[in-house]
């Protein structure tokens, strides 16, 4: 568990904390970046800006390094077996679509796809357009009154026609960690393929892709303090191997007449264009940021601000905290009778404290709950118990104006 003086010592290698009394509880929406980040940034454009992948001076040559550098640095985080399974993109989102897209192939009509109902947009919307493009089905694991997969529907839901199911390792709406290991050996034995969205588990659980033996893992880096506009995709080799190109353009051939093109392998197969490069390299350095700490450490002490969060707000009379259940992990999603999510979330903000209200990108879950929204506060390595108390008593006095 981190001491009091480690969080202070982190805390102080984000800029943005510096010079202004924020509170920022929105880490699920995106983090903030350490100097670290900011400033190789800042350097690579002042001393090194240049393409990859194309010019041999010693400026394109730098960039190369830098990008290669990176990829060898995220095989070794995510603990994939080769270089080649990771994939740069641009976010999350890209991801998806990307593996959706080259799984057209995979899938003949009247095949499933699975999802769960608690999906964000970015993992529904995909799928549901390649199932009716391909006239397949698009099926949907229901949740509990906990929020929790119900893993019995699954094993009914799951046929030989599953040829992909994608769901999220943490859901953003209410932090529940979904059971992967279990989900993933049903769906192997079904030769089904398993997409995880790791957008919310990056940087706050460990991942080991080869221990969890999916099939693709993906995420942004902007939520792991890292620059925004660069993504993440990690794919089995033997799997990413036989998709198709899904860009074409520079840095993915091998040899391009008027007729013909002979493509590249992995990984530049499925990178086309040049890509987020300053990117790539503020990814490097906020894995070298979270390198300097263990995940283990950074989950437990996370768990420990979720479960004071979760004391200190169940006194207050009429609130209603989902969840409360042993799953979650650093985000809490609620209501209060008689005030709406919206107007909090403002006068919060007059406090100086950043939360999320609304839907969270998660409309069916929402509308499958009956919830109009919530307010979400979700933590990161640099938020402290000080924070959660200034929360609780800033919210108190915004309860106390609204029902003057
Ligand atoms: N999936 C989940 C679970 C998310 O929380 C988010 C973003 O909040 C996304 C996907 C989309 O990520 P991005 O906008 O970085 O592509």
């Amino acid at each position: 568990m981190f001491s009091y003086e480690e969080i202070k010592t982190i805390r102080k290698q984000f800029p943005i904390f510096k010079n202004q009394n924020i509170i920022y509880f929105d880490n699920a929406a995106t983090t903030q970046k350490p100097f670290q980040v900011i400033n190789a940034i800042t350097k690579y454009y002042g001393n090194f800006n240049s393409n990859v992948n194309r010019s041999f001076h010693f400026l394109g040559q730098f960039s190369t390094n830098c990008l290669e550098l990176s990829r060898n640095k995220l095989k070794a985080f995510l603990n994939a077996k080769y270089r080649e399974e990771i994939i740069f993109t641009s976010g999350t989102t890209e991801s998806i679509n990307l593996i959706a897209c080259c799984s057209y192939n995979l899938l003949t009509k009247y095949d499933d796809i699975i999802i769960s109902h608690s999906e964000h947009h970015s993992n529904i919307i995909p799928w549901q357009v390649l199932s009716q493009n391909k006239n397949a089905n698009l099926k949907v694991i229901p949740v509990n009154s906990e929020g929790e997969l119900n893993l019995i529907i699954l094993k009914k839901l799951i046929t030989k026609k599953t040829k992909l199911i994608s769901i999220s390792h943490v859901t953003n709406t209410f932090g529940i960690i979904n059971p992967l290991k279990g989900l993933i050996k049903t769906a192997h034995k079904y030769n089904s393929l398993v997409l995880i969205d790791g957008s919310q588990a990056i940087s706050h659980l460990t991942i080991d892709v080869q221990n969890l033996a999916c099939d693709f893992y993906v995420f942004s880096s902007h939520k792991m303090y890292g620059p925004p506009g660069l993504g993440i995709l990690y794919g089995k080799k033997q799997i990413l191997d036989k998709f198709p190109p899904y860009k074409c353009g520079g840095g993915m051939i091998e040899k391009v007449t008027l007729k013909k093109t002979i493509f590249s392998g992995l990984p530049f197969k499925l990178e086309a264009g040049t890509p987020n490069i300053a990117g790539i390299i503020g990814t490097n350095k906020a894995l070298n940021f979270l390198g300097n700490y263990s995940i283990r450490k950074i989950k437990t002490y996370e768990k420990k601000l979720l479960k004071y969060a979760i004391n200190i707000l169940s006194n207050i009379k009429g609130i209603k905290i989902y969840y409360k259940n042993s799953k979650l992990t650093k985000i809490l999603s609620f209501n209060l009778e008689n005030i709406n999510y919206f107007d909090l979330g403002k006068l919060l903000n007059n406090h100086g404290i950043a939360v999320r209200t609304g839907k969270h990108c998660a409309q069916p879950i929402m509308d499958y709950l009956k919830l109009n929204g919530t307010i979400r506060i979700s933590f990161a390595i640099y938020n402290t118990i000080e924070e959660m108390d200034i929360f609780y008593n800033s919210l108190m006095k915004c309860l106390d104006l609204v029902n003057l």
